[in-house]
């Protein structure tokens, strides 16, 4: 799914998305698997598929000169629990030739919150080999402040339950106006997920927030849809 950059409008950055085309159950999407794949530790494998896939399709991007800055991938506290994360995103990346600067983890508050050792080295590693990290679904969990400050995050993505209702609710408007806010005096960009409507982004373009994502723009789609954005 594309990011746009709110100010210039243009398309900056993707973000991997997983579908499975089952034989048996027809296209499915990540909220019918992906905590099966947790439980049953199949995400471990699935996960390194992703990275594999994305870092792959974006070196060719790269390589075809298509100006896509970077593209994200969401990882689950189970490929972490493995202790071995650093390792295989720095094999990924030299199997693939991608520049670390552009591909983008984003991680969950969850995992961030237990300040587990495992985690911290692993995040210390990523950050080693100059990946960039996100913090997906900012605000629906802890939202603690403590580890902006120790990871150096670099994107803070606002959960779309705020964006979507921040047209009707003044809450979610201050939810959405207060991260936005957070995320600029920290220097961290802000990306809005769920931007459906221009009324949508007119506001979080006043409001300053960096990039969105959101069916305004486009859905989820295959990798040569995000092509003709370049082209
Ligand atoms: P997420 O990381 O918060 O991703 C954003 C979700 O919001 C995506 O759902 C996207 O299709 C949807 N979305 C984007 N814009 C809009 C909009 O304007 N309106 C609405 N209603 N929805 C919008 P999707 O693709 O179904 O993915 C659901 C979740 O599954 C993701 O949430 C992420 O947590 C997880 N996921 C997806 N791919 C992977 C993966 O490769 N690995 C892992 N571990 N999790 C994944
Ligand atoms: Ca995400
Ligand atoms: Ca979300």
């Amino acid at each position: 799914q594309p990011q746009i950059d709110i100010e210039t409008g243009v398309v900056t950055s993707v973000e991997a998305l997983i579908r499975w085309q089952s034989a048996s159950y027809g296209l499915q999407y990540p909220d019918t698997f992906i905590s099966v794949a947790e439980s049953s530790g199949l995400i471990v494998p699935i996960g390194e598929w992703v990275l594999y896939e994305a870092c792959k399709q974006a070196r060719q991007w790269e390589l075809q000169a298509l100006p896509i800055g970077s593209v994200s991938v969401n990882l689950s506290s189970i490929q972490f629990a493995r202790g071995n994360l650093g390792q295989l995103v720095a094999k990924i990346l030299k199997e693939t030739g991608l520049s670390p600067k552009m591909l983008v983890l984003e991680l969950t508050e969850s995992i961030l919150m237990h300040e587990e050792d495992m985690v911290m080295h692993a995040i210390d590693e990523l950050r080693a080999l100059g990946v960039r990290l996100s913090i997906d679904d900012f605000g629906t969990g802890y939202a603690s402040m403590t580890y902006l400050k120790r990871f150096e995050v670099d994107h803070l993505k606002i959960d779309k339950s705020f964006v979507m209702a921040m047209t009707k609710s003044e809450e979610d408007q201050s939810i959405v106006r207060c991260v936005v806010d957070l995320a600029a005096s920290l220097n961290i960009a802000s990306i809005a997920e769920g931007a459906e409507d221009e009324e949508t982004l007119s506001m979080l373009m006043e409001m300053g927030c960096d990039q969105a994502q959101g069916y305004f723009f486009s859905k989820p789609v295959p990798p040569s849809e995000i092509e003709a954005y370049f082209i």
